[in-house]
C-alpha cells in the first residue's frame, strides 16, 4: 500500500509549527485510539499512521530529511510488527502531550509507574571502613574487634515500622499492587499508586524510633580476621555485615580497606622485607656472623669477608608470610652500611698506621700488580694523550 504523505496524515501544512504538529497529532490519537474503537481495523490503521507521522515530523532532523527525500529517507521506529503500548510510550514528550488529561484523573501531575521501588532498592547498603594496622599485625594476622554504627532492624517495632508492631496494611487504593490502571474512555495506563507511592502498603501509625522505616542505627561489634601477609590497600569483604535490608531483603556487605603503618626499621616490598644495618670496617674486611632483628624474632646474618658498604645480603624465609594458611614466607634483604670509626685511641691509631704501611707494601686492588694510585695515574696519562695527542 502506498504510504500517505505525513503532512496529509496529520492534516497540517508543510510549514506547520511544532506546536501545530503536536496539536494535530493529539487530536487524531484521541479520536482513533484502539481502546476507543475496539475491533475497528480502520481506526487502528489511522491511529498507527498518525503515530508514525508524528514520530517523523516532531523530530526536526527527521522532518528535514523527509521534506527533502520523502519516505525512503526516514525509517519509522514502528517496524512491521505493528503498534504496541511500548511504542506509544517511547515518545519522550508523551507526558507533555497527554499530561493534562492524566492530571485530570489524578489531581496531581502525571507520574510513570517506573517509580515503584524495586527490590534492589530495598537491599541493605554495603559499608566501607578503613582500618590501620601495624606491620607486626600484618605479619602475625589478628582478630580485630570493630565497632560499627549501622542500620539494623528496628527493635522498637521489630522491623515492622508500625507502632503496634503489626506491620503496614495493604494499600486500600491499589490493593497492594503499587500501581493503578486507569481506563477512561480510550486511555488505559499504569501509574504508581499515589497513596502508597508504589509501595503497595501504608502505615497509619509509624514507629516513633524508626519513623516507619523498620530500621534504625545501632552500635554493633563485629570481629574480623585480618589474614597474615595482608598488604597496604587490600580489601577484606565480609558478606552480610553491611546494613540490614528492608523487610527480608538482603543485607549489604562490609568492606574493610587496610592501611599498614610504616615501620621504622623494616620496609616492605611485596612478600620481601628490606632493612639496613651498620657494620664496622673490621667486620666488613674480615667477615662476621651477627644476630639481627627480623619480623619473626631474630636471625643470623653472615657477613662475608671483603663486604663493601651498601652491599645487599639476603636472609631466606625471613620476609612476609605469603598467606594465612601456609608457612611460606618471602625473603629479607639487608643492606650493610660500613661505618668509619671515629674517636680512636692512640693505640688504635698506631695499629691503623701500621696497617697502612703494610697495605702500601702489598697491592690493595688485588689484581696482583698495580695498586689503586698507579691505576689512577695511568688513566690520567691516557686522558692526556687523548686530549693533547701525545
Ligand atoms: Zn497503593
Ligand atoms: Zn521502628
Amino acid at each position: 500500500m502506498e504510504k500517505r504523505d505525513y503532512y496529509e496524515v496529520l492534516g497540517v501544512s508543510r510549514t506547520a509549527s511544532q506546536d501545530e504538529v503536536k496539536k494535530a497529532y493529539r487530536r487524531l490519537a484521541l479520536k482513533h485510539h484502539p481502546d476507543k474503537n475496539p475491533d475497528d481495523s480502520q481506526a487502528e490503521g489511522k491511529f498507527k499512521e498518525a503515530c508514525e507521522a508524528y514520530e517523523i515530523l516532531s523530530d526536526p532532523e527527521k522532518r528535514t530529511r523527509y521534506d527533502r527525500y520523502g519516505h525512503e529517507a526516514v525509517r519509522s521506529a514502528f517496524g512491521e510488527g505493528g503498534f504496541s503500548w511500548g511504542d506509544f510510550h517511547h515518545f519522550s514528550d508523551f507526558e507533555d502531550i497527554f499530561g493534562d488529561l492524566l492530571s485530570s484523573f489524578f489531581g496531581t501531575s502525571f507520574r510513570t509507574s517506573r517509580q515503584r521501588a524495586t527490590s534492589a532498592g530495598r537491599h541493605g547498603r554495603n559499608l566501607r571502613i578503613s582500618l590501620t594496622i601495624s606491620l607486626d599485625d600484618a605479619v602475625m594476622g589478628k582478630d580485630e574487634e570493630l565497632i560499627l554504627h549501622r542500620l539494623e532492624k528496628c527493635g522498637a517495632c521489630n522491623g515492622t515500622g508500625t507502632k503496634d508492631r503489626t506491620g503496614p496494611r495493604t494499600c486500600p487504593r491499589c490493593q497492594g499492587a503499587g500501581q493503578l490502571r486507569y481506563s477512561q474512555g480510550f486511555f488505559s495506563i499504569n501509574t504508581a499508586c499515589d497513596l502508597c507511592r508504589g509501595e503497595g502498603s501504608v502505615i497509619d501509625h509509624p514507629c516513633h524510633v524508626c519513623q516507619g522505616q523498620g530500621r534504625a542505627k545501632r552500635k554493633v561489634e563485629v570481629t574480623v580476621r585480618i589474614p597474615r601477609g595482608i598488604d597496604e590497600g587490600m580489601q577484606i569483604r565480609i558478606r552480610g555485615e553491611g546494613e540490614a535490608g528492608i523487610d527480608e531483603a538482603y543485607r549489604g556487605d562490609l568492606f574493610i580497606v587496610i592501611h599498614v603503618e610504616e615501620h621504622s626499621f623494616f620496609k616492605r616490598k611485596g612478600d620481601d622485607i628490606y632493612c639496613e644495618i651498620p657494620i664496622t670496617v673490621v667486620q666488613a674486611a674480615l667477615g662476621d656472623g651477627v644476630e639481627i632483628p627480623t619480623l619473626h624474632g631474630s636471625a643470623k646474618l653472615r657477613i662475608p669477608p671483603g663486604t663493601q658498604t651498601h652491599q645487599i645480603l639476603r636472609i631466606k624465609g625471613q620476609g612476609m608470610p605469603m598467606d594465612d594458611y601456609s608457612t611460606r614466607k618471602g625473603n629479607m634483604y639487608v643492606r650493610v652500611i660500613v661505618k668509619t670509626p671515629t674517636r680512636l685511641t692512640p693505640r688504635q691509631k698506631e695499629l691503623l698506621r701500621e696497617f697502612n704501611k703494610l697495605s702500601k707494601e702489598k697491592p690493595v686492588s688485588g689484581d696482583g700488580t698495580k695498586n689503586f694510585f698507579e691505576k689512577v695515574k695511568e688513566s690520567l696519562g691516557q686522558m692526556k694523550k687523548d686530549v693533547w695527542g701525545e
